[in-house]
């Protein structure tokens, strides 16, 4: 008898705007500023049951503005600040025009991540600031969460596909998944 897989449900978090300030193409952890209220929700998630992982797009390595170890050292400190509350780093260094398929809102890196990590993606989310993370999400057949820190606000007025919930940062997104589920 084949034993069945067990599949965990994830959440999906776009990185800048989200888990912290949005800095254009932040590059030095000087300049990291991690929201307040991101430490909680991660908890959260994870006691909810959830796998967390961030899918971020950091073109700025493609441009030649950093380097991938500029942000891998970015991801150290989030690592240093969350423990293992996230699962893994998922990230596309690629120009937006390369035509890569791991550049939001392409999959492959959620995709990856499920593999990897054997996600249930049909009780999975994304959560980020921009049109681009909710697209990213209807692409992978996630649920879809926007935030309104970062782009989020500017974001809210022209969604190409309206979200499953909008909140206001990434701390009430989560009290809000977490009720969603209960109902
Ligand atoms: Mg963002
Ligand atoms: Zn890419």
């Amino acid at each position: 008898m084949i034993e069945q897989q067990q599949l965990t449900p994830a959440i999906f978090l776009d990185r800048d705007g989200t888990l912290i300030e949005e800095v254009n193409f932040l590059s030095r952890v000087d300049d990291l500023r991690i929201f307040p209220f991101t430490k909680t929700a991660l908890e959260q998630f994870s006691a909810a049951g959830f796998l967390l992982f961030v899918v971020t797009n950091q073109s700025g390595i493609g441009r030649g503005l950093f380097t991938a170890e500029d942000m891998q050292n970015i991801h150290k400190a989030l690592r240093e600040e969350f423990g293992s509350l996230i699962r893994g780093f998922y990230y596309c260094p690629h120009l937006p025009d390369a035509g890569c398929d791991c550049r939001k809102p392409n999959t492959a890196l959620i995709e990856r991540a499920a593999g990897e990590h054997n996600i249930d993606l049909s009780r999975s989310w994304f959560i980020g600031d921009k049109d681009l993370d909710i697209q990213t999400g209807v692409n992978a057949g996630l649920k879809t969460c926007l935030v309104l820190t970062g782009y989020g606000m500017e974001h809210k007025e022209t969604l190409g596909s309206l979200p499953t919930l909008i909140a206001d940062n990434i701390g009430e997104a989560a009290r809000k998944i977490v009720t969603f589920l209960q109902d």
